[in-house]
């Protein structure tokens, strides 16, 4: 297919590549010089304006920073020069809010539109092998779903527009929390003397094991090999962590739902970037709890 890809960056330029190596016409697009070299390399056509890079596709597919930048997006240029008929795709992570407001835009343009958060980074962006969420009605995932396809390992329907995005920050909320509480865990457990590596053997096969522990164990030298074993360099940065968690905040004030444990996490995370911390790996909290 003829596929218009726009935001290159860190997660989208591994995409776009998996969709050109996928066999389809990739027409590229980002602000930086820098990420449309990448893509020519990969196997797209870089373009200089989103006006070109739409002019003829049947499908876009959108990996941008925030919910203002796609609302732009999609308003000003994508909605504008896309032929009539195109799916639009976007998976970056963005607000619940905003998600809806362009599927309504789409909409009234008779559009296709799904939002598709994707969970998984840069690694897996690259080897193809993300988790997507997606929001749309039936005909929108049908139609989206063999592009997601080819980008990911699982391809999930959680409901109408905005439901992808409600799911993952629902599920990074949780994520964030389960973080903190195994971090605050094995600090503890060093302070009782325990032997960190004893604690693991017994926690992971008791109640307390969860994801942040048996895949993604904040502890160097434990468990299997994350981020704490490459000095909490690459894996999930925890300006990213933050964000996920603010986007939360929002969707529990806008509903009225009562998130204590992840308002707690939003602190720790927001101090612990403002500290200097936002480009680690979003496990290195561990080293405020273990001083
Ligand atoms: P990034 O900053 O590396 O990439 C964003 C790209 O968008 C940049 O190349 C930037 O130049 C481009 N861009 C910004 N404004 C643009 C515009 N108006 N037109 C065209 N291009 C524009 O960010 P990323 O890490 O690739 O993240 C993208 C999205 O994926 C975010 O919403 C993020 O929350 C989400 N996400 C990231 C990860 C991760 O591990 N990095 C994991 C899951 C989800």
């Amino acid at each position: 297919m003829r596929i218009a890809f726009i935001g290159l960056g860190n997660m989208g330029g591994g995409m776009a590549a998996n969709l050109a190596k996928a066999g389809h016409r990739v027409d590229a697009f980002d602000l930086a010089d820098a990420a449309r070299e990448r893509a020519r390399v990969a196997g797209c056509v870089p373009h200089t304006s989103i006006a070109t890079a739409v002019a003829e596709a049947e499908v876009v597919v959108t990996m941008l920073p925030d919910g203002k930048i796609v609302r732009a997006v999609y308003e000003r240029d994508v909605l504008e020069w896309v032929p009539a008929g195109a799916l639009l795709i976007d998976c970056s992570t963005i607000d619940v809010a905003s998600a809806r407001a362009v599927a309504d835009l789409a909409a009234a343009k008779a559009h296709p539109m799904v939002d598709a958060p994707v969970s998984g980074g840069i690694a897996a962006a690259n080897a193809g092998t993300l988790t997507f969420m997606v929001g749309g009605d039936d005909a929108a995932f049908a139609a989206a779903e063999p592009i997601l396809a080819a980008m990911g390992k699982a391809v999930i329907h959680a409901g109408g527009a905005g439901a992808g995005q409600a799911a993952k920050i629902c599920n990074n909320m949780l994520l964030g929390a389960s973080m903190v509480a195994t971090a605050e865990a094995f600090a503890m457990a060093e302070k009782l003397g325990l032997d960190l590596q004893t604690f693991y053997d017994i926690s992971s096969k008791a109640s307390g094991q969860c994801w942040s522990m048996t895949s993604y164990c904040p502890v160097p030298g434990v468990g299997p090999v994350t981020p704490a074993d490459n000095a909490y360099q690459g894996g999930f940065a925890t300006a990213l962590m933050l964000k996920d968690l603010r986007l939360a905040m929002a969707a529990a004030a806008d509903t009225g739902a009562n998130v204590p444990m992840g308002k707690r996490a939003e602190e720790l995370y927001a101090a612990f970037a403002e500290a200097g911390n936002a480009a680690l790996d979003f496990s290195a909290i561990i080293g405020t709890l273990r001083e």
